[in-house]
């Protein structure tokens, strides 16, 4: 049946020992370039007969992979880099060939079930109850936008007197949050200290027809690693009866590491959150994980209706396409269910460990050295700091000619208004002396 003839075996073999060498040696750290120069380089790659698939594959290898910066690099610090582990990313491999669908249980139940495994070990950690689900969608912007939307539904069943709803959320909110409330049409409300939030919640709800859907608390802001107070902003939800959601897409993989584990005390007062496996949990682009509290929140606003689906919907089985913005699916969790099930939670907890030894480590060597200054201590794995008399320009063109000496990747920032470095260390690899030869240029 399949057409696996010399040429494809040929192609197949390529692919593998380029596969394996990208795995095995350390990336090169490599740079974009314009349209223009790709142009130039590449040409017109889709032809009426087609180039072959060596030649396509030669391509890539030569010209179009060089042009992508290498997110696994040891000194890729920028943003939140990606370090997917090597079984995690070889296991990508074989999802890829499987042609599996992860949509529901009815095609797929063997990816869903181990990949519920993963959801399951992150929902204990979480101090959320057994029958808790969840869903790994594409990322952290899709996870907080079905989160959002499941708490909106609810809210609507239980107030439909209502006629404008809003979402409150603090001043570490990430850009999906603003995102996802245009995309739904509500109003945003930044709540500038989380002790006002009963006084805001007030406020809104006195106005005629107004309702809170949610309130949303983030777990380690993507610039500095900084938790909400998750307590006080949980208490104040569940006393409202309003949809608590934590937005952990960075940080909440440090609930996997006992150190830090104490810092999202009060997580288990949310309904909702969303963790990234694809950021600082060693899992390849692209999965975010979330998770209900009460799956039938999220299934109540997700679950699509048509005569060709309503065949899956007659059993009480877990149709992962039911908890998200989303149908067809990639069992996109599944290189992450591989990773944990082949190295085991202690050797996960061991290496997120070393990254935030390694920041710890960092932010010792910033207040040793003197031209820059420390912004604050590192609380799970992001070193922010300042270097001394430098404006925004300097830090731009210093962060240019490191990337194209190819040393490392390390993006400016800003933090009130002032232009900062920061490092986000997610990457096992990335030991001490590379940030020491980030440092000896600064
Ligand atoms: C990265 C991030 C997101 C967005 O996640 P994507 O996977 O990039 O869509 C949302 N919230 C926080 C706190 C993040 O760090």
């Amino acid at each position: 049946m399949h057409q696996f003839n010399a040429q494809v075996e040929e192609l197949a073999a390529a692919i593998l020992e380029y596969s394996l060498e990208r795995l095995k040696s350390d990336p090169p750290l490599d740079a974009p370039k314009t349209e223009a120069e790709l142009k130039e380089l590449a040409g017109e790659t889709i032809t009426e007969s087609g180039m072959g698939g060596i030649a396509a594959l030669n391509l890539f290898k030569e010209v179009l992979a060089p042009a992508c910066i290498s997110t696994d690099h040891p000194r890729y610090l920028a943003f939140i880099p990606s370090a997917p582990s090597e079984s995690a990313n070889l296991f990508d491999l074989v999802v890829g060939a499987s042609a599996l669908y992860g949509g529901s249980w009815l095609e797929g139940a063997g990816a869903v079930y181990a990949e519920n495994q993963a959801l399951a070990w992150l929902a204990s950690l979480a101090n959320f109850p057994e029958t808790s689900r969840g869903v790994f969608l594409q990322g952290g912007t899709i996870g907080n936008l079905s989160a959002l939307v499941a708490a909106r539904d609810k809210a609507r069943k239980t107030h439909p007197e209502i006629e404008k709803w809003a979402v409150i959320t603090t001043s570490l909110a990430h850009s999906s949050i603003y995102s996802a409330s245009e995309i739904m049409d509500i109003e945003l409300i930044k709540l500038e200290d989380s002790y006002k939030l009963q006084e805001t919640i007030n406020h809104y709800q006195s106005k005629p027809k107004h309702g809170i859907c949610a309130v949303v608390a983030t777990a380690g802001s993507t610039n500095l690693g900084i938790i909400d107070d998750l307590i006080s902003i949980g208490i104040a939800a569940n006393k409202n009866h309003i949809w608590f959601h934590v937005d952990g897409a960075y940080g909440l993989a440090g609930l996997v590491s006992e150190k830090v584990r104490p810092l999202f005390v009060g997580l288990e007062l949310a309904d909702s959150f969303i963790v990234d496996p694809h950021k600082w949990l060693f899992a390849p682009f692209d999965a975010c994980a979330l998770i209900y509290k009460n799956p039938k929140d999220g299934k109540d606003a997700h679950t699509q209706h048509a005569t060709y689906l309503d065949t899956l919907n007659q059993d009480d089985e877990f149709n992962p396409s039911d908890y998200g913005i989303q149908l067809t699916r990639r069992a996109r969790g599944l290189p992450f269910w591989f990773s944990v099930a082949a190295h085991g939670t202690k050797e996960y907890e061991a290496a997120l460990d070393h990254t935030m030894d390694i920041a710890l480590q960092a932010a010792q060597l910033i207040k040793e050295h003197p031209n820059l200054e420390l912004l604050m201590e590192p609380k799970l794995s992001i070193v922010a700091f300042t270097r001394k008399g430098w404006e925004l320009s300097d830090y731009e063109n210093w962060s240019d000619t490191l990337l194209s000496d190819q040393i490392a990747f390390v993006t400016p920032s800003a933090h009130n208004g002032v232009p900062i470095l920061r490092f986000a260390i997610v990457n096992p690899w990335t030991q001490i002396s590379d940030i020491k030869i980030i440092l000896d240029r600064l």
